[in-house]
């Protein structure tokens, strides 16, 4: 397969996982894009998207059923607090621990 086909269908499955997303799973993904290093502690991306904490924690689930994103333990980009936080898979090119 030429490479601006594999191109073609990781966009069309990225597309398709998007579009079965709920709103505040696509938002939370958006806004962890937008960040440096796409991480944040559900915490901000709840104020970020004033939306509640519980949904926030909702949409993370869905995200990493999606394989979109995945939990670690590391500084949050926004609060700078050490703690669980969410990343996004396509952002995490730095080993465990950093
Ligand atoms: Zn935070």
């Amino acid at each position: 397969m030429s490479s601006a086909v594999t191109e073609a269908t990781a966009r069309t499955r990225e597309y398709a996982a998007r579009m079965a997303l709920s709103d505040a799973a696509a938002g939370t993904l958006s806004f962890l894009r937008t960040i440096p290093d796409s991480v944040a502690c559900e915490e901000c991306v709840a104020a970020y998207l004033a939306i509640d904490r519980y949904d926030v924690l909702k949409s993370i689930r869905e995200l990493i059923v999606a394989g979109q994103v995945l939990c670690t333990y590391a500084d949050c980009t926004i609060c700078r607090e050490r703690r669980l936080v969410v990343q996004t898979r396509a952002g995490r090119p730095r080993p465990f621990g950093k």
